[in-house]
């Protein structure tokens, strides 16, 4: 592979993580293009960056969403790759494809890795085989032969989770306890992703009933060589959505962290894997479960660049150019503890949407805290995206340090004019349960319910 020194970048997203990834190209000398909605032409970024196109109407479909457009952004700037973030067209492995058949660097994987590890079925038989440790289950689609399902489920032992092999967001799967439910929970299931995904393919795995969330951070470059920069525990879910991100993980011992990380990085080395990346498992007993890579940058990056003091934005830039990791496994190491708590725009009860004109805007600030926002005061937030509006990260010696800083961070920034959670997350740093460290996945709705 030969080096193209990315000199201008698209930057195919909008919100937080554009003006995070502008920043990293800006003190890279790197120049940027900032593609927008007609509904965004507020956005920070967009007055940051050096050049601007609008990709069309408010709708995602027709402008973030639209391939076409963002590729032909590219051309008429003359760009040299394009960014395309966390969400939107970033594990969409056609438009990886057309974005290289066009003559730009994609920053992100191969397509072919993209399309693999998209298709759940296909992600947990390669990572099977490069010595991950998955999830007891079917090792494969289900057929319509019901003995042999219940043969299935039988050996795996109840209860049973059935999947989509296409599913996404928390959506296209349904848990069985028992012989007589199975056959219905698959038909139903399939027809569900059917609809929803276009796909009716559907496996079988054993339902672990109180994990946490841990996953690994990876990044590979495009000579072969790979490293993990530790884990991040995502146990606090509402609707499988994550609320807060923390790193490292309470109580993961340094001798598991570095198994799974060797048996990650191992992996990216024998699929090829290029640039960053995150294995998700759901850990149990002292027990990781693979559950599914994601193939890009992830919203809770910045707990693990705090800990680490990697850029990870600034990685996949250099590995985008074909350069080699500058440093090795044993260069990387883990320090002190970062917690991260997602803001949305939205009522902290029953968490409506609360879009709508930011009046009045007062950061916090102090040694280890870091605000990821795009939000200014008279910024009005748009009704038609996500909900997250900014990220707010603590970052200290030790987990009781980061959370008494988190806690502080919360009392001291003001936003009004929409409503955020957080009030919420005021209320978590201060819960008995988020502050003895790993709760499993299904803490916070329990919370949340009583
Ligand atoms: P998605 O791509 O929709 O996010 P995942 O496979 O990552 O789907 O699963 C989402 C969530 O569903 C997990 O974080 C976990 O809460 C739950 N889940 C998935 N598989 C299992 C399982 N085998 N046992 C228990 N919970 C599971």
């Amino acid at each position: 592979m030969t080096m193209t020194m990315i000199t201008k970048v698209v930057i195919a997203n909008r919100g937080e993580i554009a003006l995070r990834i502008l920043r990293a190209c800006r003190e890279m000398g790197i120049k940027t293009v900032a593609v927008h909605s007609t509904a965004d032409r507020d956005l920070k970024h967009v007055r940051l960056a050096d050049e601007t196109v609008c990709i069309g109407p408010p709708p995602s479909k027709e402008s973030y969403l639209n391939i076409p457009a963002v590729i032909s952004a590219a051309e008429v700037t003359d760009a040299v790759a394009i960014h395309p973030g966390y969400g939107f067209l970033s594990e969409n492995a056609d438009f990886a494809e057309q974005v290289e058949k066009s003559g730009f660097i994609f920053i992100g994987p191969r397509a072919d890795t993209i399309r693999l590890m998209g298709d759940k079925v296909s992600a947990i038989q390669s990572m099977k085989a490069a010595g991950v440790p998955c999830v007891p289950g079917s090792d494969g689609p289900l057929g319509d032969e019901i003995e042999e399902n219940i043969r299935l489920a039988k050996g795996i032992g109840y209860p049973v989770i059935i999947k989509a092999a296409g599913g996404g967001g928390g959506r296209g799967m349904r848990v069985v306890h028992s012989e007589a439910a199975l056959g219905n929970a698959i038909a139903l299931t399939k027809a569900e992703a059917a609809t929803a995904f276009g796909n009716d393919m559907v496996y079988m795995e054993k339902y672990l009933e109180n994990p946490r969330h841990i996953e690994i951070q990876v990044l590979a470059d495009s000579h072969g060589n790979a490293v993990y920069l530790g884990e991040r525990d995502c146990s606090m879910q509402r609707r499988h959505q994550k609320v807060i991100e923390e790193a490292p993980a309470p109580g993961l011992s340094k001798q598991l962290r570095q198994k799974i990380g060797e048996q990650c990085a191992e992996a990216c080395r024998k699929l090829g894997y290029r640039g960053a990346g995150t294995f998700e498992f759901l850990y149990e007993n002292n027990e990781f479960y693979f559950i599914e890579m994601n193939t890009r940058l992830q919203v809770e990056h910045p707990v693990t660049e705090m800990i680490t003091g990697i850029d990870i934005v600034r990685e996949q830039l250099l590995i985008a150019s074909g350069e080699k990791l500058s440093f090795q496994q044993k260069d990387i190491h883990i320090r002190g503890h970062a917690i991260e708590c997602r803001i949305n725009a939205e009522d902290p009860h029953n968490f409506t949407p609360s879009p709508g004109l930011i009046t009045r805007y007062h950061p916090p600030g102090g040694l280890g805290i870091r605000v990821d926002t795009h939000i200014y005061a008279d910024y009005k937030v748009p009704p038609y995206y996500d909900s997250m509006i900014g990220k707010l990260i603590a970052f200290a010696d030790n987990r009781e340090m980061a959370i008494a800083k988190m806690s502080m961070a919360l009392d001291e920034i003001v936003i009004e004019g929409i409503k955020t959670n957080v009030p919420l997350h005021q209320m978590l740093v201060r819960d008995v349960g988020f502050k003895n460290g790993g709760a499993n996945i299904h803490y916070l709705e329990k919370k949340l319910q009583r």
